[in-house]
């Protein structure tokens, strides 16, 4: 029986960005990975996405990404990188690997996958959010007859070319979709609070310095000018610009309920849909660490990346709560350093232990 000292679940960005850091160990460590190529989430984000920083804010720790044609890359030039990455390095990955769920035994970790039982010292899960798409509460959303489909599932706008539609959500996912479909839809904006644009000289090298400064605990008033910056704030890319002057950038307060031909809003005006776009964002997918039993509220406690109640797994990628901008490919690097210091560590004091 094989026991690996780190198994990594996860091979995007996150995954990947801890086996760079694993690889100058003497550790040994396996990434196993559900998808049958490189790329990660990535792979399945809509069509025509771009990055919202340029190349030299697009790259994972060790080495830079190509050039960009334009200058935001293109998600397909990122998915190349991604791929070109894991080949520079020669990561130990098996694909096509899905992890059903992790169990602990006698100070092992036994990772149940579809492809038998792997073993492990330590465990990092870098498994992403795009599998845990989030939609909120809203009161019948079964009666209404239309199209519903979440951002992960928006692929083009092609199927909506003369529709009415109704894009839910404030973040950049949102900003995005809307310009898009609008182009070629009716469209309607429903935002919780009024969106928050960046100034259009920002784009997500800022929010990355302003992240770096964060993880430094310092704050970063030279990059910071007279506005708040944060990771939540939509970037003026040159689409969402676009959609700007056409006028379609105006939100909506949510609505009340749903009806069978579309919603109903607070003041009782009905108003028919043909489809609704829910661009809500996404929770950490932790699915195969539920038999651990250190859930609560769909979250793992943790300290930086490790959890409290199980301290021989790491959690790295998923939100700030595993370190600011971490689910950012500029961000990552930092926290994915950090956690295998700690592994290192970690092994050092069990492996000493048994010697
Ligand atoms: C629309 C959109 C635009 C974005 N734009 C930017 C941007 O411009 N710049 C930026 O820095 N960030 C951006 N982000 C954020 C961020 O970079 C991504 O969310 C990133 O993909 C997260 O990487 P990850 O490695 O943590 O997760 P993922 O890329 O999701 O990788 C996780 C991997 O684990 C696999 N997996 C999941 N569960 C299992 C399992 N049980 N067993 C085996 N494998 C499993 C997945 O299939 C996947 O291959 C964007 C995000 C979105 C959604």
């Amino acid at each position: 029986m094989k026991i690996y000292n780190v198994i990594i679940i996860g091979g995007g960005q996150a995954g990947l960005s801890v086996g760079y850091f694993l690889r100058r160990s003497q550790l040994d460590y396996l990434i196993l990975d559900n998808q049958r190529v490189a790329g990660g989430s990535w792979l399945h984000t809509w069509d025509s996405l771009k990055l919202f920083s340029p190349s030299d804010y697009s790259s994972l720790s060790g080495w830079a990404m190509p050039k960009s044609e334009e200058e935001y890359p293109t998600k397909m030039e990122f998915i190349d990188y991604l791929a070109a990455y894991e080949k520079r390095y020669a990561f130990p990955i098996q694909r096509d690997t899905e992890v059903f769920k992790v169990e602990q035994d006698n100070g092992l970790f036994n990772i149940i996958t579809n492809k038998g039982v792997f073993y492990s010292k330590t465990l990092v899960s870098a498994t992403g959010t795009a599998r845990k798409p989030f939609i909120p509460k809203v009161p019948d959303p079964n009666e209404f007859s239309g199209v519903q489909m979440h951002s992960v599932n928006y692929k083009n706008a092609t199927d909506l070319v003369h529709k009415k539609v109704l894009i839910i959500g404030g973040g950049n996912s949102g900003a995005q979709i809307l310009a898009e479909v609008s182009k070629v839809a009716a469209t309607k904006w429903v935002t919780i609070s009024e969106p928050s644009f960046l100034p259009d000289a920002i784009d997500g090298r800022y929010l990355f310095n302003e992240a770096t400064q964060k993880f430094l605990g310092k704050s970063n008033e030279e990059n910071k000018g007279n506005f708040s910056v944060s990771l939540a704030n939509i970037v003026m890319i040159e689409t969402v610009k676009e959609a700007r002057n056409r006028n379609v950038l105006n939100a909506n307060r949510p609505f009340k309920e749903f009806y069978k031909d579309g919603v109903i809003w607070e003041d009782g005006t009905k108003e028919a849909f043909d489809a609704v776009i829910w661009c809500t964002g996404f929770r950490a997918n932790l699915n195969h660490l539920e038999s651990l039993n250190i859930m609560e509220n769909d979250t793992i406690a943790t300290i930086n990346t490790r959890s409290i109640q199980e301290p021989n797994l790491w959690l790295v990628g998923y939100g700030n709560w595993t370190g600011f901008a971490s689910a950012t490919i500029y961000g990552v690097g930092k926290t994915a350093r950090e956690t295998v210091k700690e592994i290192v560590a970690t092994l050092q004091v069990v492996n000493n232990s048994k010697q």
